[in-house]
């Protein structure tokens, strides 16, 4: 039976490879195989050819390098003999990790199980009042980058009315629900109006926050340009300073994202990067308006006229922007009219979407965020439609299904409550806080430098004689909680309604923690110093190092892991 199975196969086989030679030796095979290979060789060196235009000789060297010797220090952390003491080293930071992360002790308890029997309202909201003591970064106090915009009671007591009047909407039922539609349509309309969006084409859509927004722009341009141009290996262009969701959107929609360089002077994009990145394949360009790590504006005047050049959409990513960037003209007008505050929005010909994040400077309850485009046709793309579907005729206009109608309301309420004058003056207040921060280190902590010329909320500085991460340690120790940067290293501030009242307090405390670093440095040997390291100086020394880059992966693994651990 077996060997009768075996021959049959080897008759097939030695068949087949008669009909294979047979195909081979004619005359069509080997012109049809010549143009495979032809055009296989003409895919390849026009892709090369793109990088080499894009990237550069040099860039495409240190690149290379740059991923061959990260890869080299992987496989030698994997190696016997290294690996088992890597991986007690990273088991240390781990457990270290997760005793801050979930703390455990007598007067915690953590429930694993459904109660028996439901709890009494008392109990419930006594519970919740012990949970809101734990040990946490003093955002009350105005002592943390971004986080809480607003924080004021009145507003959180509306907004949590708000959230009550409307806690079973969902907009995924317009028809039960026709008051969250009418107050969602509001929202986008006035943001559009915000950034002087074309008064009869402009259109958007509410989405769960920033990078859901972005996800949905990076989307339809990829839509867009494959049903209008079969573009099927589709590029998005960015600054290297772009937010990390847009990472995120060619990580799942399949799109490649080239970064472009920052001038290192000017933190703003290099255009003539951005120019020389642009192929038959980008779909998309965006700039930030400002950016997350050092609050710059991105010349997005200059990318609105590539893009028109180039006939490619344009997105701002005024996320973090939000309600304080649309203000900065008025603000400045009345602070100081010699700062050039630069057109970022719709009025650019160019700009074909925008993202602004109503849960920033919006101050709406987290989860809230808008995507606007010049037109229906930019929007059209974002929509997921299954009209077949044996659940019935189904559509829906963002990445979520149901979507909780309650924070529309929160949103509207908000938008309501604040007006015109409540964030001009808001933004105006911010804006003027980033300014005495910035004016106050430059003239009085000549060890710390501010980089580039912010003019919106945040405020980025680094140094060239500390390490500026043991100044975010020791920020840490007094009680703040600045954002890390890296590449280059550096900290900042993102300054909210909270920080207006602390400011002041901000400069006194980076003043000592810079006069304690430098006397701890005169006094003790570098290698103690080492061993003292705290967290942010220690994370940063590892992810800064090609050597032991890799091993940030474990640790940050370990870190999401531990967001689920009860
Ligand atoms: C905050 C932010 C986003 C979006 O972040 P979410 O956390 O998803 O709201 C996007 N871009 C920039 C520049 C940001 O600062």
């Amino acid at each position: 039976m077996s060997l009768s199975l075996e021959r049959t196969a080897s008759l097939i086989v030695s068949h087949s490879r008669l009909l294979l030679d047979a195909i081979a030796s004619s005359p069509a095979f080997s012109l049809s195989r010549n143009l495979v290979f032809a055009y296989a060789l003409c895919s390849l060196s026009a892709t090369a050819y793109r990088e080499l235009w894009a990237r550069g000789p040099l860039g495409i060297f240190s690149d290379l390098y740059r991923s061959a010797s990260k890869l080299f220090f992987r496989y030698l952390l994997r190696a016997p003999g290294i690996r088992d003491k890597v991986d007690a080293e990273v088991s240390k930071v781990l457990v270290s990790m997760e005793q801050q992360m979930v703390p455990r002790g007598p007067d915690i308890t953590y429930y694993r199980e459904l109660p028996q029997h439901g709890w009494s309202e008392e109990q419930i909201i006594a519970e919740m009042q012990h949970l809101s003591l734990m040990q946490h970064s003093a955002w009350e106090a105005g002592k943390v980058s971004g986080a809480v915009y607003h924080g004021g009671k009145e507003l959180i007591d509306l907004q949590t009315q708000a959230y009550g009047m409307f806690s079973v909407a969902n907009q995924l039922h317009p028809d039960v629900f026709p008051d969250v539609r009418k107050m969602e349509a509001e929202v986008v309309t006035m943001v559009l109006n915000l950034f002087n969006a074309p008064q009869h084409s402009g259109v958007g859509t509410t989405t769960s926050g920033g990078t859901e927004s972005l996800l949905l722009a990076c989307l339809s341009a990829k839509m867009k340009a494959y049903h209008e141009r079969h573009v099927t290996q589709p590029e998005i262009i960015a600054p290297i300073t772009v937010h990390a969701g847009f990472d995120k959107a060619a990580y799942y929609f399949g799109i490649k994202l080239r970064h472009a360089p920052m001038d290192p002077v000017t933190y703003k994009v290099n255009l003539k990067a951005v120019r020389r990145m642009i192929n038959s394949n980008t779909v998309l360009i965006a700039g930030s308006a400002p950016n997350f790590p050092h609050g710059i504006i991105d010349d997005i005047e200059g990318l609105s006229k590539l893009a028109l050049r180039y006939k490619i959409p344009l997105h701002v990513d005024a996320c973090l922007g939000s309600f304080v960037v649309p203000y900065l003209e008025r603000v400045y007008r009345e602070i100081d009219p010699t700062v050039n505050v630069p057109v970022v929005d719709f009025r650019l010909p160019g700009v074909t979407s925008i993202s602004c994040d109503t849960h920033k400077y919006g101050f709406a309850p987290k989860g809230s965020s808008i995507i606007m485009y010049r037109d229906s046709s930019y929007r059209r793309h974002q929509y997921f439609l299954a009209t077949d579907w044996s659940g019935g005729v189904y559509a829906s206009p963002t990445l979520a299904g149901s979507r909780p109608g309650a924070l529309i309301a929160g949103c509207w309420a908000t938008l309501m409550k604040m007006g015109d004058d409540g964030y001009y003056s808001s933004a105006k207040s911010i804006v003027e806080a980033a300014r005495l921060i910035r004016s106050s280190i430059a003239a009085d902590i000549p060890q710390l430098t501010v980089l580039g010329d912010p003019i919106s909320s945040v405020v980025a500085f680094t140094s060239s004689t500390l390490n500026i991460y043991e100044v975010a340690d020791s920020m840490v120790a007094k009680g703040w909680h600045l954002s890390a940067l890296q590449n280059p290293a550096a900290l900042h501030i993102a300054c909210t309604k909270l920080t207006t009242e602390s400011c002041v307090m901000l400069v006194r405390d980076l003043k000592d923690s810079v006069a304690q670093i430098e006397l701890a440095h005169g006094a003790e040997s570098e290698s103690d110093i080492k061993k003292k390291q705290g967290d942010t100086a220690m994370l940063y020394g590892v992810a800064g190092s090609v050597s032991t880059n890799g091993v940030v992966d474990e640790m940050v693994y370990g870190f999401l892991d531990n967001l689920y651990k009860a």
